[in-house]
């Protein structure tokens, strides 16, 4: 969501707390302020609003394919506003407060994601429900999201068994992830064929459920501050998770700055969506990085040194770490306004990607080509060689046997049928081809030189 829509509803919207990490860690042991879209004495008891509602049942096991929503059992009263309408007043020690902030967590989400759709995202299990039902704590030690609902239960204990220390409901990532699966649903469909493996597609589903909650964790102050103090903004040097010190114990962050690439992957969903959230976050910290050198926060040259090159040794790696440290020190907040740009550049660009896959024999080269497109439309293709680049990296690429790969000769067209002089046709299709390549050439020889990884700079803004 972009920093001015972000700021006018904190104006007009209802204010809840949430945790932006698991509160247990000390750095994300206080909640934070949030405020939803829906208009402050608009969100009803619950709390409920259009799109979706809390219901707090007491003992509840998990729905099945035999149990389904709505739930008709027991229930703790909904939770009231306080007198101003808003709900940022609970004890964030009180079951009220964790059924709050399931719902705060998945609006909030639901907001910064029809943000970057441009528009309301119908759910995909419209045709049976108009409302999305939350459900914060079951007797589980899972969580799950499924046609109509939203329920979560605890973590387990290290030995087995419920550990009510830990609801899954107050845990933002684990919610959005979640959440994410559902806006794929409603924005990209599902396979129809019986058979379509749907590797790729379960692949792209697992990824997009952490992109959609890492992009919604750069909307906390606190996680985005911590971010950039623990590595001076450079955040290539994430390959050190430790840098990130309480973070690194965040799924989220962890998957983000992973180094896997398709030849390390098999068909296991979470362990093929890898390479592909991989590729995904590394264009958003290319993006920042562009966007860092643009306002002359650091040079083209260590925006260079500091990407994923093989030959950057540990030695190399103290030194770029000392000089980000000597360009974040003083320019904190021209690092934080770099990084949510690049952040809602991402968003928008997986939002017009995601709307225009199509889920059947969905192949990661499908999503690569779906992003260059919406690169094109967006940002006039600014992050072409970029997109290409980070892809390449991570082995993304075409099926060998793809028809793509096929050449077609003139013998293959039938149109080579003895000696005869250029059909017109041909003729017009040759002076066409030569026109594509010296256009080409002329828009290399004015392209500016390359960034490291393909990147080229945009232009001055
Ligand atoms: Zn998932």
């Amino acid at each position: 969501m972009s920093v001015e829509l972000d700021l006018q509803l904190e104006q007009t919207g209802t204010r809840f707390r949430i945790f932006p990490q698991p509160r247990y860690l000390p750095a994300f042991s206080q909640p934070e302020v949030v405020t939803v879209s829906v208009p402050v004495g608009e969100v009803r008891p619950g709390p409920a609003d259009t799109r979706m509602f809390v219901v707090d049942a007491a003992n509840k096991l998990p729905y099945s394919q035999a149990n389904r929503p709505p739930f008709k059992g027991k229930a703790n009263p909904p939770v009231q506003p306080g007198p101003d309408g808003h709900f940022d007043h609970l004890d964030p020690k009180s079951r009220a407060f964790q059924a709050a902030t399931m719902y705060a967590t998945v609006r909030r989400v639901l907001d910064i994601w029809e943000d970057y759709f441009g528009g309301h995202i119908a759910w995909h299990f419209e045709a049976h429900f108009d409302r999305l039902e939350l459900i914060p704590l079951i007797e589980w030690d899972n969580a799950q999201s499924g046609y109509g609902f939203l329920e979560f239960g605890y973590g387990r204990k290290a030995g087995g068994g419920i550990d009510h220390s830990r609801p899954y409901c107050e845990n933002f990532d684990v919610l959005a992830h979640e959440l994410g699966h559902s806006l794929i649903f409603a924005e990209v469909g599902y396979p129809k064929f019986a058979n379509d493996p749907a590797l790729d597609y379960s692949g792209m589903h697992e990824s997009a459920g952490d992109l959609v909650a890492i992009v919604a964790s750069l909307h906390f102050n606190s996680v985005v501050d911590h971010v950039l103090a623990s590595t001076s903004g450079n955040l290539f040097s994430v390959n050190e998770l430790e840098r990130v010190g309480e973070l690194s114990e965040s799924r989220e962050i962890r998957t983000a700055f992973n180094y896997h690439r398709m030849s390390d992957v098999g068909a296991e969903p979470h362990e093929r969506s890898l390479p592909l959230t991989g590729a995904i976050f590394d264009v958003m910290v290319e993006m920042f990085q562009i966007k860092l050198v643009q306002r002359g926060l650091i040079t083209a040259d260590l925006a260079k040194r500091s990407s994923q090159e093989p030959d950057n040794t540990v030695q190399d790696l103290a030194a770029l770490q000392a000089e980000f440290a000597a360009a974040y020190a003083g320019h904190e907040t021209g690092f934080k306004a770099a990084l949510l740009e690049a952040r809602d550049g991402l968003g928008r660009l997986l939002a017009e990607c995601w709307r225009n896959l199509s889920p059947d024999f969905l192949t990661y080269h499908e999503v690569l080509r779906q992003l260059l497109r919406a690169d094109r439309k967006l940002n006039q293709g600014a992050f072409q060689e970029t997109i290409r680049s980070c892809f390449a990296w991570r082995e993304i690429s075409l099926a060998p046997d793809s028809l793509l790969l096929r050449s077609h000769t003139l013998a293959d067209c039938g149109m080579d049928s003895g000696p005869r002089p250029l059909a017109e046709l041909e003729a017009g299709a040759i002076v066409g081809m030569i026109e594509v390549l010296e256009d080409e050439l002329s828009r290399r020889k004015e392209r500016p030189a390359r960034l490291p990884g393909g990147r080229i700079p945009e232009p001055a803004e």
